[in-house]
């Protein structure tokens, strides 16, 4: 490709609106524009970024045996209704209607529609397993799109979907396409990190995110130093805690209230009392699926709702309001204690608190806490578990070794569905003995416009964007610096056609611009591989060939260029890691 004819509208200043350097980059270097909140052009450069992407993915994909087909964007809410999350899905989902004044809402996911689609067409346990994908656009109207193509309204999206006939052939399905992600992600370049991640009511390790390590992810990821447990935080299981079960000691004062005016939060209760937070049982009242339930933890923990949750078995959870909290405690908010709770609420408990006793918590009570509360004699823990977000001070909780917390980015996830949606929506084959069953199902996501961004976030300098060669929008930059000098023109011409024959995309830069413009753009756009040639070098019968991401110089013979460049290719590809196929 000739820059003298390519359009790429490169950008002196940072866009007002960005806040991430991928965003930042992708505006100045000319890949994208927005056109309104969350919803972006590709240009040309940026979308050769993302088909490089698209391609990879495409190819993992197939090697693992899945198919690709492309399904409507616009879908029926008929088919959302069977699964009930016409309701659900709430307001990311963009609904629409046409001129007959039917329902419809454009696809942030297509678990319905692959599913109606399935169930048509596959009979029998012949059929089965199998697996299909695309790769397209999905919109999901984000409360708070961001960072440009990393939390976008409209964005690529590769969606894969496997249908098994049993529990074990789903499992292997699950990680043919973990080791497939693996495979892809390995490929693009990019540093990344499966952790595990909740799976709701399926259970078991079926849920694993990909987070690409980088400071600005939005997610936390806790992970050991030594093994490679890595989680999600709502995930991350917190290590039992050894030590003897006080709970049903009698050995302390009998329990008693103590006033604490206007003492709502753990700070000021135990500023009023002076105790520590770890001496104050936190008392949290949630609705799960319409029914209220206490929770409680150390005061210096914080409840994770997601094992809460998942320990009573319900789908729905969110804090309960003042309303509630009054009618089951009694009291205004900051004041429930398990003691003294209504009755019919259960009461789970985080299983910490069976190491101690001897606790401050609230009395149920406007302005009031007890004092001496033990878990064992005062109240009725339903259950203790694992209630807890884990900290960095906790120990791995598969090896015991240190743990430390960092910022990643979710490029793709793999899930088990189970029978979530072929029950619902009653996509059933006949087995072996002629009995009708439903299919066994997973989903598989990956983000493949946040993938272009996200491998920025990973790979910039101040000068701009240092793609890897497998997804950089051209592989080589070649740069010629003629000027009026027709010697220079012609050579880099042939040049040009030179790595044109070779097979590698080129930006061959032809235009009459000065050399620091020339130099400034390719390092900004972050082509991995920049061959510069001048009068001075086509004299002494070399071209000067510079590494985008570390900056190193070397000369390559204008004799026996070709052999020369190729060599030096491998080397670039093969210092990030990367096999050219
Ligand atoms: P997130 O927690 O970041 O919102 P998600 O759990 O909603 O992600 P999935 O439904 O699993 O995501 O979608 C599959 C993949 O699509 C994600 O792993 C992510 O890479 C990508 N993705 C999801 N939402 C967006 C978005 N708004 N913009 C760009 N990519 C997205
Ligand atoms: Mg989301």
């Amino acid at each position: 490709m000739r820059l003298s004819k390519y359009y790429i509208p490169t950008l002196k200043e940072d866009p007002a609106d960005a806040e991430v350097m991928s965003h930042k980059l992708l505006m100045r270097a000319g890949m994208i524009r927005k056109l309104t909140s969350g919803i972006y052009n590709y240009l040309p450069l940026g979308l050769r970024s993302i088909n490089k992407v698209s391609q990879i993915v495409r190819e993992e994909m197939d090697r693992a045996g899945a198919m690709e087909v492309l399904l409507p964007m616009v879908q029926p809410a008929d088919l959302w209704e069977e699964t009930g999350r016409w309701d659900f899905y709430g307001k990311e989902l963009l609904r629409l209607n046409d001129r007959h004044g039917r329902n419809y809402c454009l696809g942030p996911t297509h678990e319905e529609v692959i599913t109606d689609l399935v169930r048509g067409e596959i009979k029998s346990y012949k059929q089965l397993p199998v697996n299909l994908y695309q790769i397209q656009t999905k919109f999901r109207d984000e409360i708070r799109p961001r960072f440009g193509l990393m939390r976008g309204r409209e964005f690529i999206m590769k969606d894969a979907y496997s249908f098994d006939k049993d529990e074990e052939g789903a499992e292997k399905s699950y990680f043919e396409m973990f080791e497939a992600y693996k495979a892809a992600f390995s490929r693009i370049g990019l540093r990344f990190k499966p952790v595990q991640a909740d799976s709701g009511q399926i259970g078991g390790d079926f849920s694993h995110e990909f987070m690409v390590l980088a400071d600005t992810g939005e997610d936390t990821i806790a992970s050991c130093k030594s093994c490679d447990f890595g989680a999600n935080l709502e995930k991350a299981k917190v290590r039992l805690p050894e030590g003897v079960c006080h709970c049903d000691e009698t050995n302390i004062p009998a329990m008693e209230e103590v006033d604490t005016p206007g003492a709502h939060t753990v700070e000021e209760v135990c500023e009023f009392l002076n105790i520590k937070p770890s001496k104050l049982v936190k008392t949290l009242l949630f609705i799960i699926d319409g029914e209220p339930v206490a929770a409680l933890v150390r005061g210096d923990r914080e409840i994770n709702d997601v094992k809460l949750r998942n320990l009573v078995g319900g789908n729905d959870i969110e804090l309960a309001d003042e309303e509630t909290v009054k009618k089951v405690t009694g009291a205004p908010v900051g004041f429930a204690g398990p003691a003294g709770l209504d009755k019919d609420v259960p009461i789970y408990a985080d299983r910490e608190l069976c190491l101690g006793t001897d606790w401050v918590a609230g009395a149920n009570k406007g302005d009031t806490h007890v004092k001496h509360l033990s878990l064992g004699r005062d109240c009725k823990v339903t259950k203790f578990d694992d209630l807890r977000v884990i900290e960095p001070t906790d120990p791995c909780p598969e090896c015991g070794a240190e743990i430390e917390f960092t910022k990643g980015i979710e490029v793709g996830h793999v899930f088990k569905l189970g029978l979530k949606y072929s029950e619902k929506m009653e996509a059933t084959f006949l087995d072996e003995n002629g009995k009708a069953k439903p299919m066994v199902m997973g989903c598989y996501g990956i983000g493949v416009s946040r993938i272009v961004a996200s491998a920025i976030e990973q790979n910039h300098d101040e000068n701009g964007c240092c793609f890897p060669p497998s997804i950089a929008p051209f592989e080589v930059a070649l740069i010629s610096l003629g000027g009026k000098d027709q010697d220079v023109a012609d050579k880099a011409e042939e040049l040009y056609a030179e790595i044109m024959k070779l097979g590698v995309d080129a930006a061959y830069d032809d235009r009459k611009e000065r050399p620091g413009v020339k130099f400034a753009e390719a390092d900004l756009i972050g082509y991995p591989m920049q061959l510069v040639l001048g009068g001075k070098g086509l004299k002494n019968g070399i071209i000067e060939a510079k590494d985008r991401k570390s900056g190193e110089k070397t000369e390559l013979p204008l004799d026996g260029f070709a052999e020369a460049f190729s060599a030096w290719r491998k080397e670039i590809w093969s210092k990030w890691g990367l096999e050219l196929d």
